[in-house]
């Protein structure tokens, strides 16, 4: 569960093209607190359970998106 305060919000390169990425908040999060932080994708409380190859070991991992690629045609997500 990502907690949203004033200011928080942090963006990080996409691995896949390098294009920004905006990380991913769920649960509810009040308008005026989206208002703050812009630059954050919020998901509501939908809580969606990808996997991923783990990069050790090459098993699959199961877990919760915490970033998605704003680059339209890439949008991937990845934690
Ligand atoms: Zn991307």
């Amino acid at each position: 569960m990502t907690t949203i305060s004033k200011g928080s919000s942090r963006t990080t390169p996409c691995p896949r093209c390098g294009h920004e990425a905006w990380p991913i908040a769920y649960g509810m999060v009040p308008p005026s607190v989206q208002e703050e932080n812009p630059r954050v994708v919020y998901a509501g409380c939908v809580m969606s359970e990808e996997w991923r190859p783990d990069p050790a070991t090459g098993e699959p991992r199961y877990g919760t998106p915490e970033w998605e690629c704003q680059k339209s045609g890439c949008r991937h997500r990845w934690w």
